[in-house]
């Protein structure tokens, strides 16, 4: 539920249905607004009786939010949310923000000359996974904190943000201590621990969508963040299993424009993920960046056919510099613009 108050109301009156919120057994949010101030009533699972609130002093109006997932939902928050991740990196805006790297962080060599070339085609932000949730034990699982400590220096050499996956609650913790945006992959989407974890470390963060759930669970995992105070989430569709094993995933472009009406939330794409085969990832990039993605993660190797892991769908550097020159005619010609790579002025098609 959500109280608007009168844009007169008094900071009194404001305080006082903030009481009467919490007599009932219940959380109240404050959401100052330029216009009028709205307070969100956090902590039910139905409709909630609104008598008690309704016809308080100052009090305008009374929404109830009929989505399950409240504080996510646009009910709750007509704006889309825009997440910085760094100082001037902010996805969630008119500028489409591209964040690339490996799969895994393997060694100085291949992450720092990865961030170079990436930031070189004009990449916003870098990925590479310190922590990897590997379907067999037996195969790379990641530096951990050495990966890291990588991931720090890149950030040092290029100016680029830094992405990395935590799989655990001690690895949120590390991962925010070196990285800029804590990845929630899809193994995780339903972690619930994990979700408030990073949810109490107030950090931005990238939550996957898992491989067999629907764009509702993945709105109330989100759920779980935003309720434990923050509200700094990234979307991101990386495809679903299907009966379908030509590809690796079947990517469900449509979340993108659904997840959109549903939510506030900034939502991208990862097309390595979604496919796995590196020839299709480009023309499913380019479909993100059309349907409307505020944003594509795309995994990119110096050297792919050495990769530690996800060599297969890893784009060449040359592939994705071609890449970035289509994506920017792209969000032009549907009134957007690439974010420009940090330090550097945005690119223009004139
Ligand atoms: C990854 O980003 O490398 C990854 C493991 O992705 P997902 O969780 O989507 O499988
Ligand atoms: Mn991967």
């Amino acid at each position: 539920m959500l109280v608007v108050m009168q844009s007169d109301a008094t900071q009194t009156q404001i305080d006082n249905v903030c009481r009467v919120i919490g007599e009932m057994g219940y959380k109240a949010v404050p959401m100052p607004g330029g216009q009028r101030t709205a307070i969100g009533l956090v902590g039910n699972d139905g409709r909630v009786d609104d008598s008690q609130v309704v016809s308080l002093p100052g009090v305008a109006q009374v929404i109830h939010v009929s989505q399950p997932f409240k504080q996510v939902s646009r009910e709750w928050k007509p704006e889309t949310t825009q997440v910085t991740l760094s100082p001037g990196v902010v996805i969630g805006g008119n500028d489409i923000v591209v964040i690339a790297g490996p799969c895994s962080v393997e060694s100085e060599q291949q992450i720092v000359t990865a961030a170079r070339a990436v930031r070189a085609a004009g990449a916003t932000a870098l990925r590479g996974g310190a922590f990897k949730p590997r379907s067999s034990p037996y195969t790379f699982q990641g530096l951990g904190v050495k990966g890291l400590e990588l991931l720090a220096l890149a950030k040092r050499e290029t100016g680029l943000a830094v992405v990395s996956e935590a799989m655990d609650e001690a690895g949120a913790e590390l991962v925010a201590k070196y990285a800029d945006c804590i990845q929630v992959g899809a193994r995780n989407m339903q972690n619930y621990s994990l979700l408030r974890a990073v949810g109490r470390l107030g950090r931005p963060v990238l939550l996957k969508r898992g491989m067999a759930a629907t764009i509702h669970e993945l709105l109330l995992s989100a759920e779980y963040i935003l309720a434990e105070g923050n509200p700094h989430v990234i979307l991101c569709e990386r495809g679903v299993r299907s009966f379908d094993n030509v590809t690796r995933n079947m990517f469900d472009l449509n979340a993108i424009p659904i997840v959109q009406k549903l939510s506030h939330l900034p939502i991208i794409a990862d097309p390595s993920h979604a496919t796995g085969l590196r020839e299709k990832v480009t023309p499913m990039a380019r479909a993100a960046v059309a349907a409307g993605a505020d944003g594509i993660m795309v995994e990119v190797h110096p050297t792919p056919e050495r990769a530690l892991s996800d060599g297969a769908q890893s784009l060449f550097p040359e592939q994705f510099t071609h890449l970035m020159m289509e994506l920017r005619l792209i969000a032009e010609a549907i009134g957007r613009r690439m974010a420009p790579s940090p330090g550097t002025a945005a690119v223009e098609i004139g």
